[in-house]
């Protein structure tokens, strides 16, 4: 971090400002110019608030040099973190297909797809059960209830699930989920990513509707420095002016993220554009671009689901998908850190 003080500060707060900064660990290293002081903060700066620096009077400007996330940054974790779900990797050139309805529905609905994404060839099934809808009178999800279809799908396949959580409160029937699914709504939820980050259990984490890329690692972060290393982070697109999609999937985000950070990153083409005729191409772009995985929508009758019909996949459209992934994965894009 660099700090540019403005001309002739004040002797008195410049001093302390330099043992404020000492007191924190940091080693201060100055320089003296005609007319401005630089000061360049040397050690661990991710705890400082450059908010704080910023509104001294001597202060003219404070600049971040290194990312404000440490246990998420490539830099410090060279090695790709590989995460075990079930007995199926992601990460490192490890590669997963999570696929499943929106919502669970109904014993018979969730235990048929399963089966179909199963057979096409997925390792981990998707649904939700806790469902955060833009309206209240909207289907809310089975709840726990659904939890326990999820389980009995689970049995049934033998098929890892992942699930969303919304509420901290939620978490004690999460026991048997493989992955906990924090949604995009909920991406700075940060009581709920400390929490998890006391647990053992990969989690997934989505990008928030309007946040940077840095605000997706700062989340990561939460959880990462309060012990679970194992977080997997989610494109899913983000509020843009465009309307004639869902969402913009900002595919960028893949090969940039996999420079930034060491952790798996997947996308999401069902909730990325809305639109069943998109999530072909945006897969095999996705996969293209580097992606370590792709969770998608699939239900048995798109027409009458309960929540996302229009951006979920048939059972068959969703075979041929997995088929071209697998013929385009070995030209995928690998990021050279
Ligand atoms: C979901 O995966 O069902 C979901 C609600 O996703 P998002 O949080 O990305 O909107
Ligand atoms: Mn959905």
């Amino acid at each position: 971090m660099i700090i540019i003080l403005k001309n002739n500060p004040e002797q008195r707060q410049l001093e302390n400002l330099r043992s404020w900064l000492l007191s924190m660990g940091l080693h201060i290293h100055e320089s003296k110019g005609e007319s401005t002081t630089i000061m360049g903060l040397i050690g661990d700066t991710s705890s400082v608030d450059m908010d704080l620096i910023r509104a001294l009077d001597i202060v003219e400007t404070v600049k971040r040099i290194t990312e404000p996330y440490k246990n998420a940054n490539r830099k410090f974790h060279p090695a790709d973190t590989i995460i075990d779900i079930g007995g199926h990797k992601i990460g490192g050139g490890h590669f997963q297909i999570m696929g499943g309805p929106c919502s669970v529905e109904s014993k018979e609905q969730i235990c048929l797809v399963a089966n179909q994404v199963k057979n096409a060839g997925a390792n981990i099934l998707r649904g939700g059960a806790f469902k955060p809808r833009s309206s209240p009178y909207s289907f809310q999800g089975m709840r726990g209830e659904g939890i326990s279809l999820l389980l009995e799908a689970k049995a049934q396949t033998g098929l890892p699930i992942v699930t969303e959580v919304m509420d901290i409160s939620q978490l004690p029937l999460f026991e048997e989920v493989d992955i906990i699914q924090v949604g995009a709504r909920n991406m700075q939820n940060f009581e709920l990513l400390k929490e998890l980050g006391r647990m053992d259990k990969p989690i997934l984490l989505k990008r928030g509707l309007s946040s940077t890329l840095e605000e997706l690692l700062m989340s990561a972060e939460y959880i990462l420095s309060g012990g679970n290393s194992k977080v997997i982070l989610c494109e899913r697109g983000i509020r843009t002016f465009e309307t004639a999609t869902r969402n913009t999937l900002d595919l960028s985000a893949v090969p940039l993220l996999k420079s930034l950070t060491h952790l798996p990153v997947i996308v999401d083409p069902s909730h990325g554009t809305g639109l069943y005729k998109l999530v072909a191409p945006m897969s095999l772009a996705a996969v293209a671009a580097g992606a370590d995985g792709l969770m998608i929508e699939v239900h048995n009758d798109p027409e009458h689901a309960m929540s996302d019909g229009p951006q979920s996949l048939k059972p068959e459209a969703f075979t041929e998908l997995v088929k071209a992934i697998e013929a385009i994965r070995p030209f995928a894009y690998k990021t050279n850190n």
